[in-house]
């Protein structure tokens, strides 16, 4: 294995945050990242998961011909700077870095880059191979993970390195974006009895909806996690003084584990059913967001995805933590949703959420990472790769 120089996860954190990668513009850091993974000695290679957009991969080559041992996941892209101030300049306060993408996800990436650096100083030669994959995309239609299975990748375990403050995620709840349009009979107000209010009946059909009982499940090592409606946005109607003949409603459906989004279209449509074979109005529903344009994912929909507790890749991550923090890591389960759903339901990996920063700074106008997150966290990838991969 050849020298290489030593990578200072601060250091490439804070390059990484002056190359801005909004969704849609992340060639620049796909090119930067190739560069860097290659001049550690990774062999490296692109692949255009969308026009003009590449996802990358960086392999740390092991001993065995057989699949890699250990696969981690970051995605390149980040949210806009919304009213962030300096998001492209990053600065540090506090033991805090700022700037746009610091905790989501460039903390992670950068953790990547420096624990492959430390492994390949070490001047060892893993058995198993470890592959990194940074995927475009991920803030909106998810195309870059859409294209995993494609580009071929398949692991004994992964590790998604989205932030969650150095806690083992098992798993994430799916989401379900749903739009309903209802369309009436216009009438003058004074005559309400000649139109058809189709704000009205989007009133019934939401409340119907908010009001059923919803699936719960238990999960072990966990406990009781539950299936949610959320109404984002309503909208319908022109002037006080004329029925709203028109109606639109957004919504967005969270899975549990072992629900699907064709069930919850099939309830959407006996819903809707019930509605059409009323006079003067016709209701339809699809899966819908502002920001998807592109059927496949639509069809495919974003799904829970669950590693069982007693896994072996939590056990690893458990003995990682350990021997960095000499305490075990607080396990979790999110109601938000993950990547992990491609790389456990496309591609069947045992996969985990680990990674540093604080997930409620998301896409804050206050988003900074923990730089002792940061390091930690990188030598907790350290020992999963001798762990998993010597
Ligand atoms: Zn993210």
């Amino acid at each position: 294995m050849g020298k290489s120089t030593y990578v200072n996860p601060v250091e490439e954190v804070t390059s990484m945050l002056e190359i801005e990668s909004i969704t849609g513009n992340e060639r620049e850091l796909a090119f930067y990242l190739l560069d860097r993974f290659k001049s550690i000695g990774c062999r490296t290679s692109l692949f255009e998961a969308a026009t003009g957009r590449y996802n990358i991969t960086a392999v740390i080559e092991g001993t065995s011909s057989g699949k890699p041992g250990l696969l981690f996941h970051g995605h390149l892209d980040t949210v806009p700077p919304y009213n962030m101030e300096n998001p492209f300049s990053p600065y540090e306060v506090d033991g805090c870095i700022h700037g746009r993408g610091s905790v989501d996800q460039k903390g992670g990436l950068a953790a990547v880059l420096a624990a492959f650096s430390a492994y390949m100083n070490s001047g060892k030669t893993p058995e198993k191979s470890i592959v990194f994959v940074g995927v475009i995309d991920e803030e909106s239609e998810h195309r870059g993970s859409m294209a995993l299975r494609e580009m071929g990748i398949d692991a004994d375990f992964a590790v998604v390195t989205e932030p969650t403050a150095l806690k083992l995620g098992i798993g994430c709840k799916g989401t379900a974006p749903i739009r309903i349009e209802i369309v009436g009979k216009p009438a003058h107000g004074c005559r309400p009895w000649l139109g058809t209010n189709a704000v009205v009946a989007g009133m019934e059909i939401t409340r119907e909806l908010m009001n059923e009982t919803l699936p719960e499940c238990i999960i072990e090592g966990i406990g009781k996690v539950k299936a949610s409606w959320n109404l984002g946005r309503i909208e319908g109607g022109d002037a006080y003084n004329i029925v709203a003949d028109r109606c639109s409603i957004w919504f967005d459906r969270r899975l549990i584990p072992g629900e699907t989004q064709e069930q919850i279209q099939t309830r959407v449509s006996k819903l809707i059913d019930k509605y059409e074979s009323t006079d003067n109005i016709t209701v339809s529903a699809e899966i819908a967001r502002p920001d998807w344009n592109w059927d496949p994912i639509k069809k495919r929909g974003l799904l829970p995805a669950l590693t069982e507790i007693n896994s072996e890749i939590v056990k690893y991550v458990k003995r990682a933590h350990h021997i960095v923090k000499g305490s075990d890591p607080v396990i979790f389960f999110t109601d938000g949703y993950q990547e992990m759903d491609f790389l456990v339901n496309d591609l069947g990996i045992e996969s985990i959420q680990y990674g540093p920063g604080d997930s409620s700074l998301c896409h804050t106008d206050n988003e900074q990472l923990s730089i002792s997150d940061l390091k930690s966290c990188t030598d907790v990838y350290l020992e999963l790769i001798r762990l998993i991969c010597e």
